[in-house]
Parts: C-alpha cells; structure tokens; sequence
C-alpha cells in the first residue's frame, strides 16, 4: 500500500508522490527561541519525525528543513505587541542574542533526547535577513504592500483566495471586525517589515530599503522555504494553531512572488491540551518542559511513546498516569525486546502489516498495536527481535540503543507498581487500593501524587 498522507489545503487523505522522483523536500516551522519548548511543541515535532521516518521507509531521500525563529514574532498574532525576544530580553536581563542562544541550545538538546533525526538543516531567522528583504522588495514590486507609519503590510485584498488553507470566512472577519485595525486596510493584512520607532534603539534591527526595523514573522518561512527547497515542494508541516494565520500569510506571501502555494501537502499535528480542551501555550506561563518529566524519573522516550499511542489529527490530553503507564509500557517492551537473540529475519507479514497502518496517513497507534501483537506472538524470538528493528526505524524508541538497567527495586515488587501504575491509569482504585495492601505487607510503602506514584522502603522514610 502506497503512503497517503492527510492535505490540509485540499482537506483530503491523498497519496503521497513526489515532485522530483525519489525526493522529498519538508520544510517544518520550528521553535521561537524566547523561552523553552513546552512538551506540546514537542508533539508536533515528533509528529514530523515520524513523518520523515515514514518517508523513508517509503524509499525516499528526505531533505528536512526546520527554522529557529529568533527575531520578528510578536506577542500577538495580528502584529501587535512586543518582540518576543526582546521581552525575554526584559525578563531575563541577558540580551536578545544571548536569549536566542541558550534557548536554541536547550531545544535542540530537547530534540535529541527525543530521538528525533537530526534535520538535514536548521535555518535562523536572524541569518538570512537578507533573502527576507529581497522577497519583500518581489512584493512591493508586484503590488502587494502598503506602508504605514509603522511598517510595511501585505495586503491580502489582492488575493481573491486569501486564507483557503482555513478556508477563511473574509467578509464575516471584515464585517465583524472587533480587533482594532489600527494604520491596517483590512482585518487579515500582516505585517512583513517593522519600522523601529523614531528614538528607540532594538537589540535586533537592520538596514532596510524601507528604513531600519525588522521583518515581520510570516517572511521567514516564505524566504528560507525558497531558498533551501525552491518554491515549489512536497510537504509543509507546523502545528494546527498555524493554519489560519502564520501558514496562510505565508502561502499569501509565496503566491503573490512565485504564483505556488509552497507546498503540495499540508500537514498539521493536534495540539497537546492540559485537561479537557486547555491548549498548553509557552505565553500563559503555565508549561511542562522535558526537563520537567525527567526530574520526576520519565525517560522522555517515554514521552515519545504517548504520542505513539494517539494519531497525529487528533487532540491528546496530557495526563501523569498516561505518561507512566506509556513509561511501563516502554519499560516492558525494552525488557522483551532484550530478551530476545540477534541473527534472525523479520516476518514479511508483521512488516507488511506495519507498513499498511504506517502509510494510511500515519496510523501509528494501530502500527504500535502490531508491535505489540508481534511482541506477544509465538515466532521464534530472533524473528521477533529482526521484525522488532524493523519497526523501531519508524517508532524511533531507540530500542537497540537502550541496555537493561539493574534496579534497586526488586523485580516482584516493581511488578506490582506496574500492575497498580496501570491500575491507576485505569481508574480501577479498588484494584489500586489492593495493590497498594499488597506492597505494604511486602515492606513496601507507596505515595500517589497527581505526579505518580512514589515508592518508599518501609524503616527507610526519611523524617520531614
Ligand atoms: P512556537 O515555538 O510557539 O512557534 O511553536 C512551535 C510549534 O509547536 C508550532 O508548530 C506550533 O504550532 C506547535 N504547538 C504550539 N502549541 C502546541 C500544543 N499545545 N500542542 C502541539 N503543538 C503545539
Ligand atoms: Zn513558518
């Protein structure tokens, strides 16, 4: 079965195929370095990975671009507000270069922890600023921007089918207008060239035909997408809150200089949400990092397992006991897949039948549920092993790179709080209630917090 993927602009899951045979080219909107990545963000971006690990399963040599945004993203989409460096700026007291730094560091050591390939490049904002005024100087001369005391605008009333990636309702925004439009023509107009005001002096700002200030942040994406992958390639790739804005400038942008909508495929990962229906958003302050998880003693593979566990197109709502009964879950499937001998061949059927769910737009949690059929299966344990392998070029749980750990927890007991972690997932509190008997006769003290369950050595309680 040939992989199909779900296009966002035509709304449809169509086949994949490429524009030069063989090839791939994804350019992927990356992180602004104001602040850590919350593990929402990462969600997206291990969604993109696994696409990437999709792609080339499929045979194709895969060119994947993600861009640090380290200038021009204000603080409210509609070009309001501060620069959200030079905010993190304020609140650090470092410069806005040195923000950019440390944050871009941290990300990209983020990125590593979760197994995530390395992109083929990643691409600054802040060095490229000549391509962004080179394309804003396209528009102009095609009749696109207007200027205003403070800055250059597209006008997007030149473009009959602005915002059809969100299928947009236009006249509704326009005649609805609450926001204030401020020096703007219409509701939908972005900012691609911000003047710096008279008498201030911006950390970040450059020499511009138009006066000195900097870009606006859909320009980035339109200019170093051209440069790197032309104007005119396979997928595009961001988080479903980019849809209605950031992408759709940037498509407004791209087909206003080169007449494409940059990229034949649309793709866009679901958000992480807290309960319910809470977005987790680095502004609100409210955010769980990586880092977080592993100072509660989560492998952030295992974090890469949860997302395994729920399609891309669809919401996952974070929760601690979801996250540790995907780390028990990993913990068994590291164990198993130890267990097992190299020098065997993979199953053609297990793999066909991965494939099949890996290429219908990206089933993974079905393609997890073969792994686990396979794990349980009654093949000879080197095929399970080679099968396994297989598998993880497209899991990336980094199954082979993993060494089985001596615990100090003895095996019966840790038995026990996986069977109550799973329990406790399952809201069977009788049965957790039971567990928890259990350990303590065994000499085994257990404390749930909203974090997970804690394990104390009975004689061993320090004293508060
Ligand atoms: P940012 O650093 O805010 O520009 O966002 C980086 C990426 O994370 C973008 O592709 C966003 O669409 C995506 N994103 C933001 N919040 C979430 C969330 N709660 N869940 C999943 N993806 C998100
Ligand atoms: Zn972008």
């Amino acid at each position: 079965m040939p992989l199909a993927l779900y296009d966002t602009w035509s709304r449809t899951v169509r086949p994949f195929s490429p524009i030069h045979a063989g090839q791939a080219g994804m350019y992927c909107c990356g992180p602004t370095v104001y602040d850590h990545a919350h593990i929402g963000n990462l969600r997206t971006y291990l969604f993109e990975d696994v696409l990437r690990r999709a792609l080339i399963r499929n045979g194709y040599e895969v060119r994947h671009i993600v861009n640090i945004t380290d200038v021009g993203h204000l603080t409210s989409d509609a070009d309001e507000g501060e620069d959200k460096m030079e905010k993190g700026s304020r609140r650090t007291g470092e410069s806005a270069w040195a923000i950019a730094r440390h944050y871009t560091d941290a990300f990209v050591a983020d990125w590593r922890a979760l197994n995530l390939l390395e992109p083929t490049l990643w691409c600054r904002a802040t060095d490229h600023i000549g391509e962004q005024i080179a394309f804003i100087d396209e528009l102009e001369r095609a009749g696109y921007v207007y200027r205003t005391n403070d800055g250059l605008y597209f006008d997007t009333s030149k473009q009959d089918d602005y915002g059809y990636l969100a299928r947009l309702d236009r006249a509704g925004l326009q005649a609805g207008k609450r926001v204030a439009l401020g020096a703007k023509r219409n509701i939908t107009d972005f900012a691609l060239w911000k003047f710096t005001p008279p008498g201030v002096k911006r950390q970040m700002e450059w020499d511009s035909p138009w006066g000195r200030g900097f870009p606006g942040w859909h320009i980035e994406c339109s200019a170093m997408s051209a440069k790197y992958l032309g104007a005119w390639f396979d997928i595009h790739c961001g988080g479903e809150d980019h849809i209605a804005v950031h992408h759709s400038n940037e498509i407004a942008q791209t087909q206003a200089a080169h007449g494409t909508r940059l990229a034949n495929f649309w793709m866009h990962g679901h958000f992480l949400t807290l309960d319910a229906d809470t977005k987790m958003s680095k502004s609100s302050g409210d955010f769980i990092r990586l880092q977080t998880l592993v100072s509660r003693n989560i492998d952030p593979l295992a974090y890469r397992y949860l997302c395994l566990t729920a399609h891309y197109r669809s919401k996952l709502s974070f929760s601690w006991a979801a996250l540790e009964a995907a780390q028990t879950a990993l913990a068994r499937l590291r164990n198993l897949y130890w267990s097992w001998p190299e020098g065997g061949c993979a199953d053609a059927e297990f793999i066909a039948r991965f494939d099949a769910q890996v290429n219908e737009d990206l089933n993974l949690p079905r393609a997890l549920a073969v792994a686990w059929e396979l794990a349980k299966s009654t093949l000879p344990p080197a095929t399970l092993r080679a099968t396994m392998d297989s598998f993880d070029t497209v899991l990336g749980l980094g199954l082979r790179d993993w060494k089985p750990v001596k615990s100090d927890i003895p095996e019966n007991i840790a038995m026990l709080l996986t069977e109550r972690a799973q329990a406790r997932a399952d809201k069977d509190w009788a049965k957790a209630d039971r567990l928890r008997q259990t350990l303590s006769t065994l000499g085994w003290k257990v404390e749930d917090s909203k974090d997970g369950q804690r394990l104390i050595e009975i004689g061993l309680e320090t004293a508060e």
